[in-house]
């Protein structure tokens, strides 16, 4: 038997299977699916089995090394799911198997120098001799990494057959095994050998009876029995060498969440709005329609409910679905709500499991141990092989499209995955993306309203403030008066506050008074953050870091000042202002510890604080009772991005943050701030009126030729040198304009807002098109022959619906 083998090697131009002999051996055994160590040139390399046929039309072939797996790692259907991935975001095959697996599931490669000759080596190259352990082996990356001048006598050596080079791939996904002890004869035995024991050997007798008193299959784990139970070590070896237990390796998943069940859930009695949303999907379900619903739903209409009631019919027939989250709403709140009504059901994968624990969160899926995946992004991978439902909340989120190859939108795999299954869709929003709206108006989605919040509530109050108005009235403050009175009437009464900066840092740039420096990273194009901690000025792109000067590095002069607000500079105020209230700050700085998001939301959650201050890390999803002010700083911050979804954005962002204020029994209210008062970005979001916002959106991205009524392909270039990042710009402008029909608008090329990062000059070129049959043939030409002269480092990436353009 012959298998095709997708190789893991994703950077070159292979991407096609190549036919490898399957040994006599493992002739039964290997399955399209699993991982394979295969021959590749002079290396070994992890590759994929993607079909296996009787005969090749090659010659000799090379033969597979070894099998990885005992169970295909990727079900027929993923391996579909790859092919079309490849072809549609123009990534290798590889890369999008990779992309479907956990990230320990990697092949890891290890080369190893051995010594064939020693004392050849130990004669010719004595200072290299010196490196090899006990004379015979060292790893590859060590020479050249810490001994990097060994390598010419590597080489030679080489050459000479003094020494060898071997490659090893291995395997990082391994199961947990803990020691566990059980029973190891009957009941019976036990009562009679405890009944033996002398009156000193206590420990031992507690030990058994507990054994006689449990399951006769009970197997528990040694450190449990001493940390749960209180059994000494000892006393359970004693009855091992007894031959009375006896202790044995067992699996164990890492369950990240079982230390803290939250408390069961029923079904909830549903509202007319949400039963009118949930029948349709329910009748899909039941019959395994293939449809898209967009469920659009004010914050707090109760859209996780009917999402809640619509999996446990998928469960009921035996069936499974996948439930997507934005990585940022997938708070142990939300997890909470499905655990509740699902209990071991359900699998979590999110960015901050251990990559063990996300190893084993994914066997459960495919073993079949669990009917619900609850995920950010990737979680759309789930390998279910009877999927009856995939949810989307928060559709709109940019955060769906993955920034790097290969470059997919969650929504489309989930949609192209339903289609295969024959299962519904269900898209949830409050503030849907034009784009899946526009499909909803065409039919092509159906459309469910949820235009109530479950409880009646009216949807808070919102005041626009004009900061203009305040500067001319002389406040200069980062709070307009309206604000600043309405935190003190809260502070008074004891609600809480939410308050919302997209900025995190001190100030924004620094700025020399006298000559008009700004400090700018000098990696990159853009200026640096100050940061009060350490007084440090710190670049939000690469990471760099320096201290904050003294004076101005250009011309000396003392007059260095902080210009812009951040999240930490509101805190300081807050705290000069305000002192008796007590802020919480949470953005990408006070969050960085695993588990610290959820740190400072259970403490705000617990009223340990009556203001919440934080970046857009806070406007999703958050569900406090006694929240009764939402305020937003700066509307503005994100209105000027140079970015054609700038307005949706913004739009989105706070509608989003407003939906905070007032869910419960108390009324809340919002104050927006905002230079231009009368964007219809902002005055549409004040008036909770996405109809109007979606026309008038509409309308501009018609004029303007945006997506949803264009397609867009954008085409990244960076290199160290600008010139040679704009003459392939260049050139790959003329082979669109040359191969693409004259409706495609072609535009470039351009220098991005942000024209260096990580000192890579960057040049951009898009395509806007409506049907342009010929574009993938040439994008595909195109990045071949980039990748293949890309070697003096230049960097291409095409981006196929791109949801940043910055
Ligand atoms: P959304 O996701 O649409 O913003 P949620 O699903 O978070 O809304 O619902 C908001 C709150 O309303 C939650 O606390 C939820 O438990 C409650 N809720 C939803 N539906 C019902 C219902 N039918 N009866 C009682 N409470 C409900
Ligand atoms: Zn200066
Ligand atoms: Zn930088």
């Amino acid at each position: 038997m012959i298998a095709e083998v997708y190789v893991d090697i994703p950077a070159s131009p292979v991407d096609k299977p190549f036919d490898y002999q399957i040994p006599e051996k493992l002739s039964d055994f290997v399955r399209p699916g699993m991982r394979v160590i295969v021959p590749f040139g002079r290396t070994k390399r992890l590759g994929f089995v993607a079909s296996l046929k009787e005969e090749s039309s090659f010659g000799k072939l090379k033969t597979i090394e070894r099998v990885v797996d005992n169970l295909p790692v990727l079900t027929g259907e993923l391996l579909d799911l790859g092919r079309w991935l490849a072809d549609t975001t123009l990534c290798p095959t590889v890369s999008a198997f990779l992309a479907m697996l956990p990230a320990v599931m990697k092949a890891e490669y290890h080369k190893i120098l051995t010594a064939e000759n020693t004392e050849q080596l130990q004669l010719r190259f004595p200072r290299l001799a010196q490196l090899f352990l006990s004379g015979k082996m060292i790893e590859w990356d060590v020479i050249e990494k810490k001994h990097p001048e060994r390598l010419k006598e590597v080489n030679e050596a080489l050459d000479e057959n003094i020494i060898s080079l071997n490659r090893f791939v291995g395997n990082q996904a391994n199961a947990r095994k803990v020691l566990a002890v059980s029973a190891a004869v009957p009941r019976e035995r036990l009562i009679k050998a405890a009944e033996g024991l002398d009156a000193r050997s206590i420990r031992q007798k507690e030990v058994l009876s507990f054994f006689i008193e449990s399951d006769q299959q009970l197997q528990l784990p040694v450190s449990e029995l001493i940390k749960k139970y209180h059994f000494s070590r000892e006393t359970l070896g004693r009855l091992v060498k007894k031959s009375l237990l006896k202790q044995e390796f067992i699996e164990q998943f890492r369950d990240p969440y079982v230390h803290r069940p939250g408390p069961p859930t029923r079904p909830l009695p549903l509202t007319g709005e949400q039963k009118q949303a949930l029948t349709p999907i329910l009748n899909s379900i039941e019959k395994s329609e293939n449809r898209v619903f967009l469920c659009h739903g004010v914050t707090g209409s109760g859209k996780t409910e009917i999402y809640l009631q619509a999996i446990q019919k998928v469960i009921a027939l035996g069936k499974q679905a996948i439930v997507l989250v934005p990585e940022i709403s997938l708070t142990p709140q939300m997890v909470d709500r499905f655990k509740g009504r699902f209990g071991a059901e359900v699998a979590v994968m999110h960015s901050g499991l251990s990559r063990g624990e996300k190893y084993d969160e994914w066997r459960k899926i495919r073993e079949g141990l669990v009917k619900v995946a609850v995920g950010a992004r990737s979680a759309i991978f789930a390998p279910f092989e009877r999927l009856g439902l995939i949810i989307i909340d928060e559709e709109h989120e940019t955060s769906y499209k993955q920034d790097d190859s290969p470059r997919y939108h969650a929504r489309d795999v989930a949609i192209y995955r339903a289609h295969r299954h024959g299962c519904p869709v269900v898209l949830g929003s409050a503030t849907p993306s034009l784009e899946s709206y526009a499909r909803a108006q065409k039919k092509v989605y159906t459309l469910l309203s949820l235009k109530d919040r479950f409880n009646h509530h009216p949807m808070p109050p919102v005041e626009i403030v004009d900061l203009r108005e305040e500067m001319r009235e002389g406040n200069h403050s980062m709070f307009s008066r309206v604000l600043f009175n309405k935190i003190r009437d809260r502070l008074k009464k004891g609600e809480q506050i939410v308050l919302f900066l997209n900025r995190r840092g001190y100030s924004t740039f620094v700025m020399c008074r006298s000559c008009g420096t700004v400090i700018k990273c000098p990696h990159c194009d853009i200026s640096l953050t100050y940061h009060h901690a350490g007084r440090l000025l710190k670049c939000h792109y690469c990471g760099y870091e320096e201290r904050a000067p003294e004076t101005c590095p250009a011309c000396g002069s003392d007059s260095m000042r902080y210009f812009g607000t951040g999240t930490q500079k509101v805190e300081t105020e807050l705290n000069r202002l305000l002192p008796e209230a007590r802020v919480i700050r949470m953005d990408v700085d006070t969050t960085r510890q695993k588990g610290g998001h959820e740190k400072l939301l259970r403490q705000f959650g617990e009223q340990k604080a009556d203001i919440l201050l934080g970046t857009q890390m806070i406007a999703k999803g958050l569900d406090f009772p006694k929240v009764t002010l939402v305020g937003v700083l700066a509307a503005d911050s994100m209105l000027h991005l140079p970015d054609f979804r700038a307005s949706e954005k913004t739009f989105q962002l706070l509608t989003q943050v407003s939906g905070r204020a007032g869910r419960h029994d108390l009324p809340g209210e919002v104050v927006i701030q905002s230079y231009t008062p009368d964007h219809y970005a902002i005055v549409d979001a004040a008036h909770h009126d996405y109809a109007r916002f979606y026309h008038e959106e509409m309308q501009i991205r018609h004029r303007l030729g945006y997506p949803p009524f264009y397609f867009l392909a954008l085409i990244n270039l960076t290199h160290s040198e600008p010139a040679r990042a704009a003459d392939a710009a260049e050139r790959i402008v003329s082979m669109l304009k040359n191969n693409l029909s004259r409706s495609a608008r072609i535009y470039g090329p351009v220098v991005p807002a942000i024209a260096r990062i990580k000192d890579r000059y960057r040049y951009q070129c898009m395509v806007k098109y409506k049907r342009e049959p010929a574009l993938f043939p040439v994008l595909r030409k195109i990045s071949l022959h980039f990748q293949n002269t890309g070697k003096d480092g230049l960097q291409l990436s095409i981006d196929l619906n791109p949801v940043v353009l910055m």
